[in-house]
């Protein structure tokens, strides 16, 4: 089985942290536990970790159940704290990667090291962004370097909480072939049952291994409640895990499907857009006691669509076909309301 990083969003306590990896290093072939230690809160007034009393939590169920350990740093003094407690991978953050004076900092402070380093890519959908973060590393003379995708930021309506696009980890594959490629499908997912879906995907396209938040008990989890997996949960993503043999030769087309999958998300995210525009117009219309079919808007209206679909190389009868049904939808929505 391709590598799992596995762990809570955040240490919360000591007891919570070695009854996580007495499950990881009994019940799972899990090598390594990662933990928050020190949170980026969006807002604050959360809970923002439990610091330096956290990595001697987390040195203990080391030594006690011999699991390497990952924790994220956005500080060059968390990089030394971390030295300090023998943690033996630091990963950088999302809200980290978007700065690269911060990045400088830490990459800084790890010269000289022997520690491993992960970089998850920015929230922004930016390839350079995340890419210049691995560089800094790399300058670093760090040489144990993976990336990790853990979805974008976007103002797209859709199911995941961090949207894949997966043209993004794929354009950092192309360039960097060698370098290994982790997906955290927990913080892509932002809900514990799309969690496998996304786990699922990763594996189909090739990607080098998965990080998932795991809790002991996620409901009262103090960060990212809803996505971490409970202790059966997490058993069960690992039995239904399929993962394709090397010479499986169906990588390209899954990668591909990814693809359209993405642009799928975005097409209905943009219907519902527009429907529920159409449902607002259907409103005004009525109260302002405007018929609804306005023949001259609609000729314009797809005399427009055609000549941009045109220009776009869409075939004219599908266009026609497309606009006729939108627009079908659209005076069933407005009829409707009357
Ligand atoms: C995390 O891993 O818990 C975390 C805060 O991740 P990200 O930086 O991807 O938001
Ligand atoms: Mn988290």
């Amino acid at each position: 089985m391709k590598p799992i990083i596995a762990g809570p969003c955040s240490a919360e306590s000591e007891e919570q942290i070695l009854k996580i990896a007495e499950f990881l290093a009994t019940k799972t072939s899990v090598k390594t536990m990662r933990a928050g230690v020190w949170k980026p809160r969006t807002r604050p007034g959360g809970f923002e970790g439990h610091g330096e009393i956290a990595l001697k939590w987390l040195q203990n169920a080391k030594q006690t159940f011999g699991l390497s350990i990952a924790v994220e740093v956005a500080m060059p003094e968390h990089v030394e704290l971390c030295l300090k407690h023998d943690i033996d991978t630091v990963w950088i953050g999302a809200r980290t990667t978007g700065n690269p004076f911060a990045v400088q900092k830490i990459a800084e402070s790890l010269t000289g090291c022997d520690l491993s380093v992960m970089v998850k890519n920015a929230l922004s959908p930016d390839w350079s962004l995340w890419l210049g973060a691995i560089e800094r590393i790399e300058k670093s003379g760090i040489t144990n370097i993976k990336a990790i995708h853990r979805g974008f930021s976007t103002n797209q309506n859709s199911q995941f909480r961090y949207p894949p696009m997966w043209e993004i980890p794929i354009e950092i594959r192309r360039r960097r072939p060698n370098m290994p490629m982790f997906c955290d499908a927990s913080h892509i997912a932002g809900k514990a049952d799309l969690v496998p879906l996304i786990a699922q995907k990763a594996f189909d396209m090739e990607m080098d291994g998965l990080m998932i938040e795991l809790h002991n008990e996620p409901k009262v989890a103090l960060t990212d409640a809803s996505q971490q997996l409970g202790f059966s949960e997490f058993e069960n993503l690992i039995t239904q895990l399929i993962e394709k043999n090397p010479t499986y030769q169906g990588a390209e087309l899954e990668k591909m499907r990814a693809l359209i999958d993405d642009l799928d998300e975005e097409l209905i995210a943009n219907l519902a857009k527009r429907m529920k525009l159409v449902d607002e117009m259907g409103k005004y219309k009525h109260e302002n006691q405007i018929t609804i079919l306005q023949m001259g808007r609609w000729k314009k209206m797809l005399e427009n669509r055609l000549k941009i679909g045109q220009e776009q190389n869409l075939d004219q009868t599908f266009m026609l076909d497309f606009w006729r049904l939108i627009h079908a939808e659209a005076l069933r929505i407005q009829n409707k309301t009357m």
